[in-house]
């Protein structure tokens, strides 16, 4: 859609199209809603992620109407995790791995067909309040081209490195000391010891890589790295190399010459989810270190617990509705990752993983309590509206 034909007026306006982005652009376009998504990128676009949809994930998806997402991607339902030369091969309940790539593309066309109206290439700013009118102004940026519009509600799902509030809530949004920062490619070719049906997860005390067969057999790497370490090693693709290399799992030339996607530093935590006719969702809302793979996770559910507070929003906008959403993002997503922030610290103390896996390996449903609490539901967004 060229910038020019966009209309002035729309009820909401989605900044980027991200999971969390494009799944509360599809729920509320199915409310008849009049919804634009804008993403900064150009489209399709690649994002460093380890692509693991986990089962309650694909649950929450399934709720939100988009379980076709099961058709994409691969199964997976086994982890392999490596500390040092010790490892451990453990049952997971069956989840989808899909690049980003192709998953958030994929989303974007079922939310066109709810129908959503889609800009790539294109920045959202914010822009004043215009209180008469009940609007939240907004400039569209399209390489030189700009256009201004309004919209009765704003939904920022601007993703980790979220800008969108950066002047009227500057200190709002901190990011933990030793935060580890994602790196993340895709290859067509990689070694045959990297199985499908099983993620490879090879952690050590500079971070942890995840590897996992995702569409047409290629092979999806997402790690959580230490900066420092990514700079000793002079790059991502050397940072890589170096923690596969201290776990014994294969490395490749192809490392070397990859297209890698990084990431601001990850853990981070927004103390208020909005500002005037802006409610704040996804990474953009707060995020920790993903090793339990939630992250899209919290995005879909953050979506659905956001969707009748957006409505409400878009028919009669009041301040109180920031503090009603950060009071259900609370329950629904920061209760999670501060499990997921548990699972982490453990994995920052290499020693005490090494000395671990060797009993998880004789015992892999020692495991079953954890993975079962990972993959507890998350509460339906009716239940969280009352
Ligand atoms: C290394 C790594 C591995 C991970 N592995 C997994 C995993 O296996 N499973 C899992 O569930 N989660 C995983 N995650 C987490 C997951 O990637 C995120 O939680 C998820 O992408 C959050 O989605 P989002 O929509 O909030 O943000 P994003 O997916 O980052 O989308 C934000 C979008 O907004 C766009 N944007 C930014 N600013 C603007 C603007 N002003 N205007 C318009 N567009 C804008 C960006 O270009 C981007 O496309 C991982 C993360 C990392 C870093």
């Amino acid at each position: 859609m060229r910038l020019n034909a966009v209309a002035r007026d729309w009820d909401v306006v989605v900044a980027g199209a991200g999971v969390a982005g494009t799944v509360i652009a599809y729920r509320l376009a199915r409310h008849g809603v009049r919804v634009l998504l804008a993403e900064k990128a150009a489209w399709p676009r690649d994002k460093a992620c380890g692509g693991c949809l986990n089962a309650a994930t694909l649950r929450a998806l399934d709720q939100a109407g988009l379980g076709a997402v099961r058709h994409l991607g691969r199964p997976y339902s086994q982890l392999a995790l490596a500390s040092g030369r010790r490892r451990a091969t453990l049952p997971l309940p069956e989840g989808r791995a899909i690049s980003r790539r192709q998953l958030d593309a994929w989303l974007v066309r079922q939310a066109i067909q709810a129908g959503v109206a889609f800009l790539d290439s294109t920045q959202v700013v914010l822009r004043p309040v215009d209180s008469q009118a009940g609007r939240r102004r907004i400039l569209l940026r399209q390489g030189q081209t700009q256009r201004s519009i309004s919209a009765r509600l704003v939904i920022g799902g601007d993703g980790l490195g979220s800008r969108l509030l950066r002047e009227e809530a500057p200190g709002e949004l901190q990011v933990a000391e030793g935060s580890r920062i994602g790196v993340g490619t895709t290859f067509d070719e990689a070694p045959a010891f990297y199985t499908a049906g099983r993620i490879h997860m090879a952690c050590a005390a500079s971070g942890y890589v995840g590897l996992v067969r995702v569409e047409s057999d290629r092979l999806n790497i997402g790690a959580a790295l230490d900066p420092g370490w990514i700079k000793r090693c002079g790059g991502p693709a050397a940072a890589v190399q170096g923690v596969l290399r201290q776990t014994g799992f294969p490395c490749w030339n192809a490392l070397g010459e990859a297209d890698w996607h990084g990431t601001p530093q990850l853990t981070r935590r927004r103390t208020r989810l909005g500002s005037e006719r802006v409610l704040i969702l996804g990474d953009a809302a707060g995020y920790v270190e993903p090793f339990t793979g939630e992250g899209m996770g919290w995005a879909v559910a953050g979506a659905a617990a956001l969707e009748p507070l957006a409505l409400e929003g878009i028919s009669a906008w009041r301040p109180a509705l920031v503090e009603r959403w950060n009071a259900r993002h609370a329950r629904v997503v920061r209760a999670r990752q501060r499990g997921c922030h548990g699972v982490a610290a453990v994995l920052r103390r290499p020693r005490l993983l090494q000395a671990t896996l060797p009993w998880l390996d004789a015992v892999p449903a020692s495991v079953a309590p954890l993975t079962a609490w990972l993959d507890r539901d998350y509460p339906c967004h009716r239940r969280e509206a009352q």
